[in-house]
């Protein structure tokens, strides 16, 4: 066995991040795309595009290549990408945001994730509530800050939380509420209820609200409210998104996160030794993507949602029990009555079996939970590939049925 110093070896095995053996284990979405391309599978476990995102964003990153924009780019991000958030945040949503103090650019929204993490916890005693299902970083990203997570469930059919039972977990420990919306895995976007009680109860704690908001642009059967559009939020929330999904772009890593002048100073401070700073060429790319015209955006989103409806009938069709998404890359399905109520070992052996790959539930949800015989069956799909590729694997999938 190799000698890994005691210190990074209990960081690492909190967070998840150590096989029984002491070797890291890989993420489930890294096992799931290897097993995919082992087998030659369509792989609908990883979400990200098969197809490139829009040409003008494209031609500006291969222009500012081409022009020498290589080196390293301001800590914060370059001044024009900032101030094109700023636009997109007061275009789309009202928000006033200042780009030269309340704006930071990240190496994707991971790091704006872990960075305000690490920047704000302090130890066992400081609380980050998030709801359950969640994706998989953010345990592992409160794990590696020292913090102690408290999760709320989100329950099929609807996947929206008990208020009560959000209430219950949020106490005067919790430091942090942490939201993604739209959700990864579930397709839930949160009502105007559940938003303004997260609010109320980040005052009455006080708590800051992080919030993931990464498929701002893929909401298509709800509309997407960001939590800092509501009274009262906007002084203690930091709001994370990235270009990956918005941009089909999810190997450049651009994301950024903009909040309270004082609260994106202290995420700085840990993000300059994380990455430093990161994809210069991409800055001025994204910044052309996100001043392109509202039909880009809205076609994003309906697009996306004519996908999932193939999808959602082809899983129907195999015998699956569909939760229809309100937004995001994913659908989810239950699989117990096609004989994978152990949803892990029918995602291990979907590829070989069907030759399509996908995610079990069970990845996102914590250790005491995974098995739960309500939850154990569901699986998660991917939407977000071409339309051809969506058709051959729900014609793969028919044969499930048998
Ligand atoms: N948050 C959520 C909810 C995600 O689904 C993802 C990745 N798909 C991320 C964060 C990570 O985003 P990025 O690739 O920009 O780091
Ligand atoms: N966010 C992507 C998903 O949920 C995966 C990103 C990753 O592999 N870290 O599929």
């Amino acid at each position: 066995m190799s000698v890994i110093p005691g210190a990074w070896r209990r960081t690492a095995a909190g967070a998840g991040l150590l096989a029984a053996d002491g070797a890291v284990s890989p993420t489930i979405f890294a096992e799931m795309s290897a097993l995919a391309a082992e087998t030659g599978a369509i792989n609908l476990g990883q979400g990200f595009p098969d197809e490139d995102g829009p040409v003008e964003v494209i031609e500006a990153a291969r222009r500012a290549i081409a022009d020498g924009v290589n080196q390293y780019p301001p800590g914060r991000g370059t001044p024009d990408l900032r101030a094109a958030i700023s636009e997109h945040q007061k275009r789309f949503y009202g928000l006033d945001v200042d780009p030269v103090t309340e704006v930071l650019v990240t190496v994707g929204a991971t790091e704006a994730l872990t960075a305000t993490l690490l920047a704000l916890i302090d130890g066992p005693d400081d609380e980050v509530v998030v709801f359950e299902p969640y994706y998989d970083s953010y345990a592992a990203a409160v794990a590696l800050a020292g913090g102690t997570l408290r999760t709320v469930p989100l329950q099929a059919p609807d996947f929206q939380p008990d208020l009560d039972r959000l209430a219950d977990a949020v106490t005067d420990r919790t430091r942090i509420i942490l939201v993604n919306d739209p959700h990864n895995p579930t397709g839930s976007v949160f009502g105007r209820e559940v938003l303004s009680e997260v609010v109320r109860l980040a005052h009455r704690h006080d708590a800051v609200i992080v919030t993931d908001e990464v498929y701002e642009h893929l909401a298509f059967h709800a509309p997407h409210t960001p939590i800092a559009t509501l009274p009262g939020a906007a002084e203690r929330t930091l709001t994370i998104s990235s270009a990956g999904k918005t941009f089909s772009a999810t190997g450049w890593k651009i994301g950024w996160l903009h909040g309270p002048a004082e609260l994106v100073t202290a995420v700085v401070t840990v993000k300059q030794f994380l990455t430093y700073v990161g994809g210069s060429p991409f800055q001025p790319a994204v910044a052309v993507g996100l001043r392109l015209g509202d039909a880009f955006f809205a076609d994003a989103a309906a697009t996306l949602a004519r996908k999932h409806e193939l999808l959602g009938s082809g899983l129907r069709a195999a015998g699956f029990t569909v939760y229809t998404p309100q937004g995001g890359y994913f659908t989810l399905a239950d699989a117990s009555g096609i004989g994978g109520a152990d949803g892990v070992a029918f995602c291990r052996s979907l590829p070989q079996r069907v030759g399509v790959g996908a995610i079990p539930l069970a990845a996102f949800l914590s250790p005491e939970r995974r098995g739960e015989p309500a939850s154990s069956g569901i699986v998660r799909f991917a939407a977000c590939k071409k339309v051809s590729v969506l058709e051959e694997a729900v014609s793969r999938l028919a044969s499930l049925r048998g």
